[in-house]
């Protein structure tokens, strides 16, 4: 087989063989196919796309690529759940103990951030002495003994999507949707789990901007989790304003357990109880979605989802005083309020410009070797919809560098728009498919 012949098959809008799909995954992580050539097939592919067959096969042969993560030991069906990323997007710090706390196994992988959106793994290790880093056998061992463990990657999984990803980004090829598919689906796969839940969000702050992008994505992952024997639904989501109130790593993780408490924002509830009801389900704890829901809302209030986070910190070594005590969490030593400038309704508070500015802040990386400052970022006191007076503190911005001030508040403030009329506000279901 001869990789420019693959190439010109695809540029001239051919279907590629399942063997030719795997002698170029096989040919990326040996090394055995230049970067050039890789590079070229991944724009051809850009251009001429690959059906559900390929995009099956490419997923398939990117997930066996390397080391992958075997949960069968672990009682029960193990579901996962992932996000497409969004800003203030701390669902994982909430669902894993809240459906752990319901009977389901959670053996959860997750990453840091980079750009906009931050990591769960960042605010994870804002709480002070938590360590996300378990070798395999720990993790292992901390899901049975507790029922849960949120750990970073562990071996060396899908090193054909580390290749890809990394020419994708230099080579223009990231905004595929097979290209995103596979590679999601591939890390998915080969961290385990029997079912997955999948949140794809959609709007200004995510990486599908229209709702129609985002229901082909989700069909499409949804379709090759099938097709590889794993159970996956999809909700779509919106992420035109950040969820929640908390935008960074610690004032997140202070967000997540007043919504542990069932005290906190109610877009963030809502996305928990959606997705986590689809968890139980999968996991056969739950006969109907509104059963799981009933569950998981009696776990918010009864403390159980709580006392499971609790539990879940001590294991990994962290200090659990900061549940009652959240002001032992990393702190900013300086705040800037901005204000309403006018009386009106906000018809905006754009999440790409929050999550800018959060990053400008040091909240989030701008790249992989950036620090991040786990006690900045903003916190959102008004929301779209909301009614405003002059005046009022629309957001406060919580900073340890003062020189990072002036572009933040550029950022935050443009990001809200004020307008004489209320806008639309989403509040109907998530549309699902599965
Ligand atoms: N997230 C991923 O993991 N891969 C992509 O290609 C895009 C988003």
């Amino acid at each position: 087989m001869r990789m420019s012949d693959i190439i010109l098959k695809k540029r001239q809008g051919g279907r590629l063989e399942t063997s030719e799909i795997e002698y170029f995954v096989k040919g990326c992580v040996s090394g055995a196919i230049p970067d050039y050539q890789i590079s070229a097939l991944l724009m051809a592919i850009f251009f001429s796309g690959l059906d559900q067959r390929e995009t099956t096969d490419l997923t398939m042969f990117m997930y066996k690529s390397g080391d992958t993560i075997d949960l069968s030991g672990l009682p029960g069906i193990k579901v996962d759940k992932h996000s497409t990323g969004g800003v203030g997007d701390k669902t994982t710090l909430i669902l894993a103990p809240l459906v752990a706390s319901a009977g389901v196994t959670v053996a959860k992988m997750s990453g840091r951030g980079l750009g906009h959106t931050g990591g769960t793994i960042d605010k994870l290790e804002s709480i002070p002495g938590f360590k996300a880093e378990l070798d395999h056998g720990s993790f292992i061992q901390q899901v049975r003994d507790i029922g849960l463990a949120v750990v970073t990657q562990t071996g060396n999984l899908v090193p054909a999507d580390k290749k890809l990803y990394a020419l994708r980004d230099v080579t223009a090829t990231v905004d595929n949707i097979s290209l995103i598919a596979s590679s999601v689906m591939s890390k998915k796969l080969a961290s385990g789990a029997d079912a997955i839940v999948l949140d794809v969000k959609t709007g200004r702050g995510a990486f599908m901007k229209n709702p129609e992008e985002a229901w082909e994505l989700a069909r499409l992952m949804v379709d090759i989790g099938g097709n590889l024997g794993r159970k996956t639904v999809a909700l779509i989501t919106p992420m035109d304003q950040p969820l929640g109130q908390a935008v960074g790593n610690a004032l997140e993780i202070r967000e997540s357990i007043d919504t542990l408490r069932n005290k906190g924002p109610g877009d963030l509830k809502k996305i928990c109880l959606y997705l986590g009801a689809e968890m139980l389900v999968l996991a056969g704890k739950a006969g109907s979605n509104n059963e799981a829901m009933e569950i998981l809302e009696n776990n918010l209030d009864n403390g159980l989802a709580l006392a499971k986070f609790a539990q879940m910190i001590a294991a990994q070594g962290g200090n659990t005083d900061i549940i009652e005590n959240t002001g032992l969490l990393p702190k900013a030593s300086g705040e800037a309020v901005i204000t309403a400038w006018e009386n009106g309704y906000l018809t905006e508070v754009d999440a790409m410009g929050i999550g800018l500015s959060a990053m400008n802040l040091g909240a989030g990386r701008e790249n992989k070797e950036s620090p991040i400052d786990l006690g900045a970022g903003l916190i959102l006191h008004r929301k779209t919809g909301d009614r405003v007076t002059r005046g009022e503190p629309l957001v406060t911005l919580y900073y340890n560098s003062p020189s990072r001030v002036e572009k933040s508040v550029l950022l935050a403030k443009q990001s809200f728009k004020i307008g004489e009329t209320p806008p639309q506000v989403f509040k109907d279901s998530f549309k699902r498919i599965g």
